[in-house]
């Protein structure tokens, strides 16, 4: 298997297989918000990503890298809109595509019978001179051809706009009814992904229409028994100040259900200028300013899809300032906390695969890596103690419910329900050993955590006791002669999807659990038959996992840019490989017989993996010393595992990656961190901290739209155990856990 597909085999399985406020909890609408929305704002201020633009001379239509140009100064909702600006001539042609963006999970089904859309034409055109429009089932547009792709017969925009006024925001309706296809197949408004302007009357004219805000929806609803709902205004604002961003935060009564919030700002006690919008549920916004010792006065307000607005909210202010590394670490830490803590589901506690994403999915890898990050909260004072044991036993009931196979969870349930979803394909639908270990360290971890003698504590502590005694670790060998852990296990497929657990990989931790079990543990022997494997299985196993021989035998021995790697695939492969299974394993304690400390070689592949960006064999723009870090992350491919080797970089850098490895390159993450942050904040950093990943490439960037529930936590985590080593010192001091090199040891000799 090649290794990548192995890898992505490895953290996703999909690809072989498949295929509150702080006081009270709240309901998510991400999924509510984008089974409605088709565009609201590009996240880079340059061109929109998620678009297309082509023209045929001699017309002429106005595109960066063949996208639509991003316009900011005049918009509906801020801080941008799309600009169609066109020269339409006989004998030429264009298009403009604007494509659904298509995020991890995404709900497919969209809803609603009419296309709401708004337009604002500087100058006024007349309807006869406006573009055609065509809505496609496929990203393709136009040249879709393939079942179930389809398209709809073009209809002048101008027949639903009727003319275009100068200087005015016009909303226009598009009853779906009255499209039709123009496709050999049916046209499914649900499953609509495109958007499509295309040249219409050959006027010869240059016109520009600004285009903001696309939906599908259903009529207005608003006035009911001839009264108008009024948003009540968002109150209790608040604003704090870092050392380039500022944090507004608010509390609002949602019980009119408002489209969005509104940011305004004021800079010097100027007026107040609308800089952004949050999603309903969401009662924080991240004002990157770019400067420090900048003062912004915030106000805040709710908005209606009619765009009614309720009255503002009152101002707070507050300022950016210099902040030392210590206090910049504090902030990245409590940031990307927020993922598991507001950003929480609301029913389980358990963290969420992707934020926006489906809202019904919880992971449960993430969620043991964000149990970790609660302890750092707590430690932090990011949240009490009582906060933390709260939110532990909450998970923890969930867990006690949830659907579990032989003790083993699956990798994703549904947070209101505990059952499974398989949302990798039919064949997953059952226990998920190497998710479940993930979980598992978050859960020791807190074991040790909160074992204050009280009796929440101590309840909680039994009960996470419970959880981890009743994994079936020796299950999921198969059968007793079994030299390897299995991945799965299903009720319904059995062992059908049958993934031997081989390292140098991400699933150490699951051997070392395993190991560790008091009540269904296996040989630790099985590190060596396993994990180590040297049997030919393992070698085909491994064979071309970094497009080279190298590490095929679990043990590498080859220098790397003059840094010898003991143990590991090609150059070391993603560097999730060294952050997953040490978030509570001290690599510190681990050695084996092929490395005297899984440390140093966490640390040479993280050395190796900057080294390896900062050469830049592939001559991407913007890699560097400050621009490092591949590993598994959301790309504009989708989500993939990246590595420092011809096969596996693809030009896509993930955040978590540098930021992780704190522990192994300190001021090589730092700087990382700051260029990221200092310099590329405006695009990168949101209410979560850094978003996952981006392009680094100048004038083509595309930066995810989501944050990942695998790849905040072991920020926190890490950098607090460059830290202060808590969470390394905490999982350790388990009695199993601190017996598990002893065991190694004497398998070693064996
Ligand atoms: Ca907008």
């Amino acid at each position: 298997m090649h290794w990548l597909a192995a890898c992505r085999f490895v953290r996703a399985l999909a690809v072989l297989i498949a295929g509150g406020s702080l006081l009270c909890p709240r309901v998510f609408a991400d999924s509510s918000y984008y089974r409605h929305v088709i565009f609201d704002n590009s996240q880079s201020s340059d061109v929109y990503w998620y678009s297309t633009a082509q023209a045929v001379a001699p017309s002429v239509l106005v595109q960066k890298d063949r996208r639509l140009p991003v316009e900011s100064r005049i918009f509906l909702t801020p801080p941008n809109a799309l600009r169609l600006e066109w020269q339409s001539q006989q004998g030429g042609g264009w298009d403009a595509e604007v494509h659904l963006v298509d995020f991890r999970n995404r709900f497919p089904e969209l809803q609603g019978k009419n296309l709401y859309l708004w337009c604002f034409a500087p100058d006024g055109i007349a309807a006869a001179d406006l573009p055609e429009l065509v809505l496609s089932n496929a990203q393709e547009g136009l040249q879709v051809a393939q079942f179930p792709g389809s398209f709809t017969a073009p209809e002048p925009l101008g027949k639903f706009s009727g003319d275009i006024p100068a200087g005015r925001w016009i909303q226009v309706r598009i009853p779906l009814a009255e499209l039709h296809t123009d496709s050999v197949y049916a046209f499914h408004p649900e499953s609509l992904q495109s958007v499509i302007f295309h040249q219409g009357r050959a006027d010869g004219a240059r016109h520009t229409l600004i285009i903001d805000d696309f939906r599908l929806d259903e009529d207005p609803a608003l006035n009911v028994g001839g009264k108008a709902i009024v948003l009540p205004a968002p109150q209790h604002i608040r604003a704090t100040g870092y050392d380039r961003h500022i944090v507004v935060q608010w509390e609002a009564d949602e019980t009119a259900a408002p489209a969005r919030f509104v940011i305004f700002r004021s800079l010097d006690g100027g007026p107040f200028q609308p800089i952004g919008i949050q999603l309903p549920d969401i009662h924080r916004y991240s004002d990157f300013l770019g400067k420090s010792n900048v003062k912004a006065t915030y106000r805040v307000i709710a908005e209606d899809w009619q765009n009614n607005r309720s009255a503002p909210s009152p101002t707070a202010s507050a300022a950016t300032r210099v902040l030392t590394d210590d206090e910049l670490l504090t902030m990245l830490q409590e940031a990307s906390f927020q993922y598991y803590w507001e950003g929480a589901d609301p029913h389980s506690g358990m963290a969420r695969e992707n934020i926006p994403g489906d809202d019904r999915i919880v992971a449960t890898g993430a969620s043991g890596m964000g149990i970790c990050a609660l302890i750092v909260g707590v430690d932090r004072h990011f949240i009490t103690r009582d906060q933390g044991v709260e939110r532990l036993n909450k998970i923890v009931f969930f867990l006690e419910k949830a659907q579990r196979y032989h003790g083993a969870w699956s990798h994703y349930m549904n947070g209101a329900t505990g059952r499974t979803m398989p949302v990798f394909g039919m064949f997953d639908n059952g226990g998920d050993l190497v998710e479940t270990s993930f979980l598992m360290q978050g859960l020791l971890t807190a074991r040790q955590y909160f074992n204050r003698p009280n009796e929440r504590e101590r309840d909680l502590n039994r009960r996470i006791t419970q959880l981890w005694e009743t994994v079936e670790w020796d299950w999921y060998r198969d059968s007793p002669q079994r030299d390897f852990l299995f991945w799965h296990w299903s009720p319904q497929w059995s062992w059908q999807i049958h993934h031997p657990l081989i390292g140098f990989n991400e699933v150490m931790v699951t051997y070392l659990l395993a190991i560790a079990s008091p009540t269904h543990g296996v040989p630790a022997e099985m590190y060596y038959s396993g994990w180590a494997s040297q049997a030919q299985g393992a070698l085909d196993y491994r064979q071309g996992w970094s497009g080279t021989t190298d590490g095929n035998h679990y043990a590498n021995g080859h220098t790397y840019f003059g840094i010898k790697l003991d143990v590991g695939s090609g150059t070391g492969g993603p560097l999730f490989y060294t952050h997953y299974s040490f978030l509570g394993f001290d690599p510190h304690a681990l050695h084996d017989r092929y490395t005297a400390s899984y440390f140093e070689n966490n640390r040479n592949i993280a050395l190796i993996n900057r080294a390896y960006c900062t050469a830049n064999p592939k001559h991407y723009p913007g890699y560097g010393a400050n621009t490092w870090g591949l590993t598994a992350s959301d790309t504009p491919e989708g989500y993939e595992a990246s590595a420092p080797d011809e096969a596996d970089d693809h030009g896509t850098i993930a955040l978590t990656g540098a930021l992780a490895s704190f522990p192994y390159t300190p001021e090589a993450s730092m700087e990382a961190f700051k260029h990221y942050y200092r310099d590329l904040g405006g695009d990168l950093w949101g209410i979560y901290g850094p978003r996952d990943a981006y392009t680094p490439t100048p004038g083509a960037t595309w930066v995810s739209p989501i944050y990942m529930g695998l790849n905040q936590a072991p920020i926190v985590v890490m950098v607090e155990n460059y830290r202060t080593g808590l969470l390394w010192k905490t999982f350790m001091a388990n009695p199993e856990i601190a017996a598990v090199q002893k065991k190694l040891d004497v398998a070693t000799k064996n």
